[in-house]
């Protein structure tokens, strides 16, 4: 096994760690970086043909923003995420190449780009563990910093490797970083807060700090604008804001506006994937889109307003977006407060700010002063530290080495001072190929799947794609397995409920046929097992990229999301039902061509 990094050594930004298990290539995350030198990872030296799974960590544009990049460039397989993570990188992903093109720039890869890879998405639980590729499986744990973020954990015959990605602690919203993972031989670290010196203050003392200038700037009939990132650190000062105003604390109006409007959206579909608290909100109303937060839709009135207001908008460093709208109003009056929350990189608007500058030039080229008051309190949504100390300490046994990587030079040097001490620890260099002990290559070679060969099938339709939770696309799924009769071909990820579905519709005398896109899934032998047993004829395609159900000659759907049962009742992402004659007997076609390739029962050895 040899890992190599394409991006995020030695710097934060484009996450992207290559890792080669005997030829098979496999991609832990795939991001961009927002400022500095070097945009993209480097993929000038990887064989794409090679990659066998993209592995998304979480939905922040520096882990999830280059992925379309690889099916735009031909890579044709998996991408691995949680369902959250899924639906917001498709927003961030979205947005970024809008953004690029309103700025007049050749974005890196286009709508039909994040489309395939929509198609083949493959969304996992936390802690659950599905092989990917013959010998080799993956398991997603909470990482404690947004929404479905998630440290990534390989088995491979060469040992246990696990990225962290980005790892948070005493995150509001979230829980806690899922600590002392058993059996780690390869840790990669992320170490953003590196320094000795980065130390977050508890939580609750930065909340009363933030609230103190809130009140104060209320008392001078000031506006306070709050600029924060659309995933994470705004829900969570939302949710800040919200228990202050509850308890009286502060009373103005609380505004928000942008992106993180539609990234509230998908928080809403989540509450079990936040912390309990959070969770026990939910029961009452959602509490992201309480009327206590007001929705901007006429933002020069909002500007005006007569009386005190808060604002909480992106971007997080000020970098664009309509915080800097409110900003060149607010500015160069002494009373308005300018309070930033997150980090700040270097060269950012935000960062040179907090380094002093009183004076800019708008877009319409005047000058503005900046008289407003200045703060930053910091909700870092990353561990500090000690806290990443304490991580590398909380594993049962010391990993075998500790890559380190996702931080400024001076923070990875001084974390490397720290963690060295407890085993052999490298700071991640980018022209490095690191060769990682080994296991007998003749072992590997009779694992290989034996499908390998075989050539790719065309699919004979185009994916369309309707609105989340389409109920009308839901209900007619859940309807067309349901009423199947005679014959029933499903085709995709099937997941231990669905297996259970199908069983159930056989039980009624429909004729089913499966084929799964992975076998390999731990209760996947048993599963298999029930579908024999309940008269189930099923195989296993590696290529079975397509989601599609085919209801004897009446009806037939294609999905672009898994077809699990939560899929159907809960989440239905998108797809198209038809019941046109030559659309079902082409989609009948395919599932046989596809059904000749597949192997019966679970992977040779
Ligand atoms: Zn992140
Ligand atoms: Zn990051």
């Amino acid at each position: 096994m040899k890992i190599r990094w394409l991006g995020a050594a030695g710097e934060v930004g484009r996450s992207c760690v290559e890792v080669n298990i005997d030829g098979r290539i496999f991609i832990l995350d795939c991001g961009v970086k927002i400022s500095g030198d070097g945009t993209y990872p480097d993929f000038s030296d990887v064989n794409i043909s090679a990659i066998e799974a993209v592995i998304i960590s979480h939905a922040h544009l520096d882990h999830c923003g280059y992925a379309p990049y690889l099916y735009s460039v031909g890579y044709n397989g998996p991408i691995y995420f949680t369902r959250p993570t899924l639906d917001l990188a498709l927003l961030i992903q979205k947005d970024y190449i809008k953004v690029q093109e309103l700025q007049g720039e050749k974005p890196p890869y286009y709508q039909e780009d994040i489309r395939k890879e929509l198609n083949h998405a493959v969304t996992l639980n936390y802690e659950e563990k599905i092989y990917i590729n013959g010998d080799i499986s993956l398991t997603f744990y909470d990482a404690g910093h947004i929404l479905g973020a998630a440290q990534i954990c390989l088995d491979t015959p060469y040992g246990r490797l696990l990225y962290t990605g980005d790892i948070g602690s005493d995150v509001k919203t979230m829980n806690p970083v899922k600590k002392g993972i058993p059996s780690v031989d390869f840790l990669i670290l992320e170490s953003t807060y590196g320094m000795k010196n980065d130390i977050h203050p508890p939580t609750k003392e930065r909340e009363k700090e933030l609230i103190q200038i809130i009140k104060e700037t209320k008392k001078k009939k000031g506006n306070v604008l709050i600029p924060v990132f659309a995933l994470g650190r705004g829900q969570d000062i939302m949710m800040i804001l919200k228990e202050a105003k509850e308890k009286g604390l502060i009373s103005q109006p609380i505004y928000v506006e942008g992106m993180l409007l539609r990234a509230n959206d998908i928080y809403d579909n989540y509450p079990d994937w936040l912390n309990k608290s959070m969770f026990n909100l939910f029961k009452h109303e959602s509490p992201f889109n309480s009327p206590m937060f007001r929705e901007v839709w006429n933002r020069k009135k909002i500007i005006q307003s007569s009386e005190p207001i808060i604002v909480v908008t992106t971007a997080g460093m000020m970098s664009g977006g309509p915080v800097i709208d409110y900003f060149k109003h607010w500015a160069p009056n002494k009373n308005n407060s300018l309070i930033l929350v997150g980090y700040q990189v270097e060269d950012t608007f935000g960062r040179q700010i907090l380094d002093g500058l009183r004076e800019f030039k708008d877009e319409e080229g005047d000058m503005k002063k900046i008289n407003c008051r200045v703060e930053w309190v910091e909700f870092s949504a990353h561990s500090d530290h000690s806290q990443l100390v304490d991580y590398v300490s909380s594993l049962d046994e010391p990993p075998k080495k500790v890559f380190l990587n996702h931080g400024d030079p001076k923070k990875l040097d001084e974390l490397w001072g720290s963690i060295d001490k407890i085993t052999e620890c490298i700071v991640a260099d980018p022209l490095v190929y690191y060769q990682l002990d080994g296991v007998l290559e003749a072992e590997i070679e009779s694992k290989k799947v034996i499908y390998e060969e075989l050539p790719p099938l065309e699919s004979p339709f185009e994916v369309i794609f309707t609105t989340p939770q389409d109920k009308i696309i839901k209900d007619r799924s859940i309807n067309l397995i349901v009423k199947s009769q005679n014959e029933l071909l499903i085709a995709g990820y099937l997941d231990d409920s669905i297996v259970s579905f199908i069983v159930d519709v056989a039980k009624k005398g429909t004729k089913v046929k499966a084929i799964f896109r992975h076998i390999t899934r731990p209760g996947n032998k048993k599963a298999f097992k029930i579908l024999k047993s309940g008269g189930v004829e099923a195989r296993v395609n590696r290529e079975c990229h397509a989601r599609f159900i085919v209801s004897d000659d009446r009806e037939a759907m294609v999905s672009s999301a898994d077809l699990t049962r939560d899929s159907f009742y809960d989440h239905f992402e998108a797809g198209i039902v038809t019941s046109d004659k030559k659309t079902i007997n082409k989609l009948r076609d395919f599932f046989y061509k596809m059904w000749d390739q597949s192997i019966e029962g679970y992977i040779k050895n």
